[in-house]
């Protein structure tokens, strides 16, 4: 069997964010990663940017990016991957080496996540501090992972005002949301804004302004109602891209102009 999704109806799909370095793509869907972004691309999905989370996974984004024109990376140690006693000097050399590579358009995904109270608060705040420092040296725009530790998150960036960048699956109050935009900061939404219970989060999407909005998958996470639960894939944003487009109360189409102009800015991509 081949991957067999197609889309609705016609619109520039730009996925800010995925992993399909993942290895559930190299099983559960009959044909893997290959099949299915060959399908994609040469469906509505125009970019997709795999956003790394250790030193291996950003090498794996990476390689897809230098196997497919429409595929970029992002290379960084996510708030769970960074563990106590691993060298973050040695570490931070590795990255900056991988940072170099043209398909890399931001760092990350970098940040803290309080979800499982694992690795420590403190461990996590080393890491993100030290890769800040790198995006400020480098002149990089960063990709912010946030769960449960929104407070943190803003109180470490203020220290570091003239790093900007995206954050990803946004989940944090209109009030921080208001504050990044005013600092230059792109947000990007996820499925999640799709889901019965994401009441508050809807009413954030709107007053994010057109010019900064983008959208993702997080796959093969966060999969859009109707799939939610299932496996995600760029195919799907579909359906978070028409709700987006309803909060904001304009049509799909013009929702996705947008958010696609927006992530061809902010990853530097020149068609
Ligand atoms: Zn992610």
């Amino acid at each position: 069997m081949i991957f067999d999704f197609q889309p609705t109806r016609e619109l520039p799909i730009f996925d800010t964010h995925a992993h399909y370095n993942d290895d559930r793509f190299a099983t559960e869907i009959d044909g893997g990663r290959d099949e299915i972004l060959a399908a994609l691309f040469s469906q509505n999905v125009k970019y997709i940017v795999n956003a790394g989370t250790s030193i291996e996974a950003s090498r794996e984004c990476i390689a897809i990016a230098e196997k497919y024109k429409q595929a970029y990376a992002t290379a960084g140690i996510h708030p769970e991957d960074v563990r106590h006693g691993n060298d973050i000097d040695k570490t931070m050399d590795e990255l900056r080496e991988l940072l170099s590579h043209p398909k890399v358009r931001a760092l990350g995904e970098i940040g803290l996540d309080y979800h499982y109270e694992e690795p420590p608060r403190e461990v996590q705040q080393v890491w993100f501090r030290r890769q800040l420092e790198l995006a400020r040296e480098l002149k990089m725009p960063v990709v912010i992972h946030d769960r449960d530790a929104h407070g943190d998150v803003m109180d470490i960036l203020r220290d570091y005002p003239d790093v900007t960048g995206e954050f990803h699956s946004f989940s944090a109050s209109g009030e921080i949301a208001r504050q990044l935009v005013n600092r230059g900061w792109y947000i990007s939404f996820s499925g999640v804004i799709t889901f019965k219970n994401a009441a508050r989060l809807a009413e954030i999407v709107p007053s994010v302004p057109l010019d900064r909005v983008m959208i993702e998958t997080d796959a093969p996470y966060l999969a859009p109602v109707p799939y939610r639960g299932k496996m995600n894939h760029s195919g799907l944003m579909e359906y978070t891209a028409v709700r987006a487009a309803e909060l904001y109360g304009i049509n799909v189409e013009e929702f996705c102009r947008h958010a696609y102009e927006n992530s061809c800015r902010f990853f530097g991509i020149k068609e």
